[in-house]
């Protein structure tokens, strides 16, 4: 059985943030917020995984993720 096509699109290179993620640390429901501006995703950064760890375990108030709507859905923040 064929997969979702969808899933072919893994080589994104370039792609550009659509919204941004703020710090969770003491906020009960974060939401994320529409980028107007032309900002590249985080997900291209070299930095990125040690980023993600850090928002995701909330220890940085101070860090926020842009990202793009395809990684904010594959990260499930976004449904
Ligand atoms: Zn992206």
């Amino acid at each position: 059985m064929p997969k979702d096509s969808q899933e072919k699109a893994t080589t994104i290179s370039g792609c550009r943030a659509e919204f941004i993620f703020y710090a969770q640390a003491g906020v009960p429901d974060p939401r994320p917020v529409k980028i107007l501006g032309e900002y590249s995703c985080d997900c291209q950064r070299p930095d990125w995984e040690s980023r993600w760890r850090d928002w995701n375990s909330r220890q940085n108030p101070y860090l926020n993720l842009f990202l793009c709507a395809e990684h904010a859905r594959k990260l499930k923040l976004i449904e």
